[in-house]
């Protein structure tokens, strides 16, 4: 298994049964020099400097019924909400001055006749803070949006390819979404011209070792340069809510150390890759920020919505949205850092094969 570690670091590649070994993998030494493997190669990349996103969470409005989320469309227990453009400048004003110099605005899948708003308030992020960069993450849009909110100023997009296995995808979606869709429209953002992202959820309902098989030889062929994973957590008012949890191949399995385990193997194969320490990995494990950091993550992105609409932006149950997990918390955020040997960076943080 040494030897697996070595090469992965080496040759940034493995073979798909050697990447299921590591994953299934607990002896602690291995798993120990797996995240130290990783972590120096971010160290030597990054230095120990950690990135820092403000997350403006802008509208729960959303037309999909994504069986695992929250804001689902069907949910009829939430209050549905949309930040105007004043309150979305506010909240980068805020986190300017905090020393955010991104600003990720994500939501639902709005309706297209919300492209207009996105692209304007783009444009308005744009004028405004013209140092900082900013990120969509917004869903499966027409290509032309995705070019005009480019042509706006947004550089990335977060879209996590959730699953690269049809069956998989199917049992996490309704059938009026496809798999083959989500991942033309990676193509399509790629092609653009965005520092594109994307990822899965670990121990989503269904998913098998092979599943997770398939999707580092995905990633490793789309070479995205951001990565996000986290752990699946169950929402009371989906269809998952009782869904058994910590399983995968329906045998336990340790979900956290999984995600940590995906987060090294992520940065040993493509070292330049932002990899988050997640809010969902956070919510789920204790010090999981900390254990992402130390597995090789080097992006946090602490929660800059305004705190009256967080508890409506619930993707999944309790999720952190308070102290370290927002920007109010940046402080203290730093003091957790520090303890562990990493800082703030306070500049953009764009991929470094970057040029625009
Ligand atoms: N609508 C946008 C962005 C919002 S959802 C989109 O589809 O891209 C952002 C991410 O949250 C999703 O990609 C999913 O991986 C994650 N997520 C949703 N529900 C979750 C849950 N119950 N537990 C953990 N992560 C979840």
């Amino acid at each position: 298994m040494d030897n697996y570690i070595d090469r992965l670091r080496r040759y940034r590649k493995l073979r798909p049964e050697e990447y299921r070994a590591l994953l299934v993998c607990d002896n602690p030494e291995t798993v120990r020099e797996l995240h130290e493997a990783a972590r120096e190669q971010t160290l030597s990349v990054f230095g120990n400097r950690i990135y820092i996103r403000g997350l403006i969470e802008f509208s729960n409005i959303c037309r999909n019924d994504c069986l695992y989320c929250g804001i689902r469309r069907s949910n009829r227990r939430i209050g549905r909400y949309t930040l105007s453009r004043d309150e979305i400048l506010e909240c980068c004003r805020k986190g300017y001055a905090a020393g955010f110099r991104t600003f990720v605005l994500q939501g639902g899948e709005l309706p297209d006749q919300s492209d207009m708003l996105i692209e304007d308030i783009c444009s308005a992020i744009h004028s405004e803070f013209p140092d900082c960069a900013i990120t969509l993450s917004v869903g499966e849009r027409r290509e032309e949006s995705y070019r005009r909110f480019f042509e706006a100023g947004a550089t990335r997009y977060l879209l996590r390819h959730e699953t690269r296995n049809p069956d998989h995808y199917a049992s996490l979606h309704p059938a009026s979404m496809s798999l083959e869709h989500r991942l033309h429209c990676l193509e399509v953002l790629k092609d653009i011209g965005y520092q594109t992202g994307t990822g899965i959820m670990t121990g989503s309902p269904y998913q098998t070792y092979d599943n997770i098989v398939e999707d580092i030889l995905f990633i490793g062929d789309f070479r995205p340069e951001m990565i996000g994973l986290g752990p699946f957590i169950p929402h009371k008012d989906t269809p998952f809510r009782k869904y058994r949890t910590g399983r995968i191949d329906n045998l336990p399995a340790d979900i956290i150390g999984l995600t940590l385990k995906l987060i090294s193997i992520f940065r040993l194969m493509l070292p330049e890759a932002l990899i988050p320490a997640t809010t969902a990995l956070a919510t789920a494990g204790s010090n999981g920020r900390e254990s992402g950091i130390l597995a090789g993550a080097n992006v946090v992105m602490p929660n800059l919505s305004p705190p009256g609409v967080r508890g409506s932006y619930s993707l999944y149950d309790n999720k952190a949205s308070t102290g370290e997990e927002s920007a109010e918390g940046l402080p203290d955020l730093e003091a957790s850092l520090g303890r562990i040997g990493y800082e703030i960076a306070v500049d953009r943080g764009d991929h470094p094969s970057w040029r625009r």
